[in-house]
């Protein structure tokens, strides 16, 4: 059901990516492209410099972020499908990652935790963090019964993330939780934990699937959305990046993670045009592969067309 990358893809995301280098000059914008490394692999070893780093990594129609935190911390935001699970957990080691000090499982759905037991089972893991189900939602499905197993197998305990947690706090670097803010929610996409990641002065927000019922809640709890960076939620979808919402939280940039030509319409031809208006960059995992963001704390500046954890 999940829709492979074409090997014509990458061409045209260069293509895109020369645009967008040509769209930043014009804006002048502190969230830049990088120049000259479009084509750039991950490094094999990483050297921590004073500068955090945020992946989105290519999974295909599915969300997965990675996070390196200046202290040398590791946090991964979902993990993807089952389908790409090894491939992920050997992208990670790639990249020179030894230890998930936090896991967050943005909501049990398959394209975010599919791939997360393999993780939970490949690494040392801090912290698991994911939102409190309703009884009568929790799903009973395969693959978050293994993720659970995965979890208690390895002598971890699930932390419930709610609106108003902080995460991670040191040096200029925090983690903050927006949602979920209720208790209970129609669906399931809306329980999805998200997380506000600050560096120095610029910040991401990370959404997972949540919908519009979430985004007008945070709105309501007066959190303090802007962000340099949004994560759109649900891949684009049009249940979510609400005109209000978006506002609030300001982007100069937008990353939707989604697949190559994908069953669902991803993103949504109105959303797309709704950050248009805004003047706001957009990155797609389904055209420009895997993306980087490197933040100094005073300016992001993006790679793209980073190798894909989909096998070609
Ligand atoms: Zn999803």
């Amino acid at each position: 059901m999940f829709c492979r990358h074409k090997k014509a893809a990458l061409p045209r995301a260069f293509l895109l990516a020369a645009a967008f280098l040509a769209v930043f000059s014009l804006f002048g914008c502190d969230v830049q492209p990088a120049q000259g490394n479009a084509a750039s692999a991950p490094s094999a070893s990483f050297a921590q410099k004073n500068e955090t780093q945020v992946y989105f990594l290519d999974v295909g129609q599915g969300d997965c972020e990675l996070i390196r935190l200046k202290s040398g911390q590791t946090v991964l935001i979902d993990a993807g499908t089952g389908e790409t699970s090894a491939r992920l957990t050997d992208y990670i080691k790639n990249l020179g990652v030894t230890r998930v000090d936090l896991l967050i499982a943005t909501h049990p759905h398959e394209d975010h935790i599919g791939g997360m037991a393999q993780v939970v089972r490949s690494f040392p893991v801090g912290k698991v963090y994911m939102p409190k189900i309703a009884d009568s939602q929790v799903p009973t499905t395969s693959v978050y019964e293994k993720l659970l197993t995965a979890i208690r197998d390895k002598g971890l305990t699930v932390s419930q993330a709610s609106g108003g947690d902080e995460i991670y706090s040191a040096g200029d670097e925090t983690m903050r939780v927006f949602a979920p803010n209720s208790s209970k929610y129609s669906g399931l996409n809306s329980y999805s934990v998200v997380v506000k990641l600050t560096c120095g002065q610029k910040s991401f927000l990370f959404t997972g699937d949540a919908e519009a019922d979430s985004e007008k809640e945070m709105l309501k709890k007066g959190y303090d959305l802007k962000s340099d960076v949004l994560k759109c939620g649900h891949h684009g979808s049009s249940t979510s990046t609400s005109a209000a919402f978006l506002k609030a939280v300001g982007p100069g940039a937008a990353v939707i993670s989604c697949g190559v030509d994908n069953d669902y319409g991803h993103p949504d031809a109105a959303v797309v045009a709704r950050l248009e208006k805004a003047g706001v960059a957009i990155y797609r995992t389904d055209r420009q592969v895997t993306i980087l963001a490197r933040c100094d704390g005073t300016q992001i500046e993006f790679s793209t067309g980073l190798p894909s954890v989909v096998e070609k």
